[in-house]
């Protein structure tokens, strides 16, 4: 079996993300989107939330799941037996970073192989900080993040938009 890990903070998961899963989930067997736990950056949805969106998202595609992991990617990958990673490329200012966070799982595993696919067009101008910004200045989500949350999301940020402790 063929399974591929796509890492990430999803915080929360945008349009951008979940064409990433659609189109891997077709090349590979299993995906597993893994959400990061990242002790040192408080998000606007906590890891439970997260996992709950992107289930919400993927409920139409059998062969993908969603775990939290913290700690390395690479054990990450060994605990769910997983040798793919799968990235998400938008633009060049991506790639310095995904580039040297490749090398070194490689370095780290010479077993595991990241994959970059490149963004759709239509959303490589799409983040998870830029969705947050939208919805925090009261503009409309529609489009940017799936249907099924978007609600979610304005709730969220109506009741924590004040407190100023999550980063965009
Ligand atoms: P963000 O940068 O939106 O906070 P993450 O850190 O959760 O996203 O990113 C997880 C993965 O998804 C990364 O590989 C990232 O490059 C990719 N990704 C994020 N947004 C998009 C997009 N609009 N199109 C393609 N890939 C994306």
């Amino acid at each position: 079996m063929r399974r591929a890990v796509y890492p990430g903070s999803f915080d929360p998961i945008t349009n951008g993300h979940l064409d990433i899963i659609k189109r891997s989930s077709k090349v590979f067997d299993e995906v597993v989107v893994g959400v990061l736990v990242n002790p040192d950056k408080k998000g606007l949805f906590d890891i439970d939330e997260r996992v709950t969106l992107i289930q919400k998202c993927i409920a139409e595609f059998p062969n993908v799941k969603v775990q939290s992991f913290s700690g390395l990617l690479i054990n990450f990958m060994k605990s769910v037996d997983a040798k793919v990673i799968v990235k998400g490329l938008r633009a060049v200012s991506d790639f310095e970073y995904e580039f040297q966070m490749a090398l070194m799982n490689n370095k780290l595993n010479p077993n595991i192989e990241t994959v970059f696919m490149m963004t759709n067009a239509k959303y490589s101008y799409l983040s998870s900080s830029s969705v947050k910004q939208v919805a925090m200045f009261g503009g409309c989500i529609k489009g940017l993040v799936p249907n099924e949350i978007s609600d979610d999301i304005i709730s969220k940020v109506n009741k924590e938009g004040d407190k100023g402790i999550w980063k965009l």
